[in-house]
């Protein structure tokens, strides 16, 4: 059973095992939680993804999936990058969204984490509906099979925290 967990506040002040990022699909940083993360974690999260870069993932990591680094100065062990989908209002990319979640607690189980920390993917930059977002979310959590324990949704604003409060209940 995966406890789900509400918090409104900044996902890099988060003890967990591993915290999610919503990155873009260079793997190399970019504004909003992204840039958080980096500017807290330090620079070793940044290496690590630049290796990535010059390895398998030389065309970018492709939306809807994930991948994990180092948490460099964060206090979790990893951080798990994915792409989340830009929301589009003339196609449905809602099945990518649920992809992230997915995949990013696939990737948690082949670490072994216990606790991870996610941002409401997509809402950002990204420009998704808070509510469509909130429900694709706790869904696609709830419709996992995984072995995390806790599932922590950081809301950084009372709108956000507001809309997957809403879904939860
Ligand atoms: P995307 O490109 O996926 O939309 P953004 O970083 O622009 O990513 O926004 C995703 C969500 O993360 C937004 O709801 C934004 O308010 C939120 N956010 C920004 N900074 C933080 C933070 N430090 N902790 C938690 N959430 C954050």
């Amino acid at each position: 059973m995966t406890t789900i967990e509400l918090v409104q506040g900044d996902i890099t002040r988060q003890r967990v095992d591993a915290i999610v990022n919503a990155a873009n699909s260079s793997l190399l940083g970019g504004g909003g939680v992204d840039g958080a993360i980096h500017r807290r974690g330090g620079p070793a999260i940044l290496e690590e993804c630049r290796k990535l870069r010059a390895g398998h993932y030389g065309k970018g990591l492709a939306t809807g999936r994930a991948v994990a680094t180092t948490a460099g100065d964060l206090d979790a062990r990893w951080v798990i990058h994915t792409v989340g989908p830009v929301f589009s209002a003339s196609e449905d990319r809602s099945g990518l969204l649920a992809s992230c979640y997915r995949e990013s607690l696939r990737i948690a189980d082949e670490l072994g984490a216990r606790t991870v920390a996610f941002p409401a993917i997509s809402t950002g930059v990204y420009r998704y509906p808070l509510e469509d977002a909130a429900r694709i979310a706790v869904d696609a959590v709830r419709a996992a099979r995984t072995d995390v324990e806790e599932v922590r949704f950081v809301l950084f604003d009372e709108r956000a925290h507001a809309a997957f409060a809403a879904r939860l209940s």
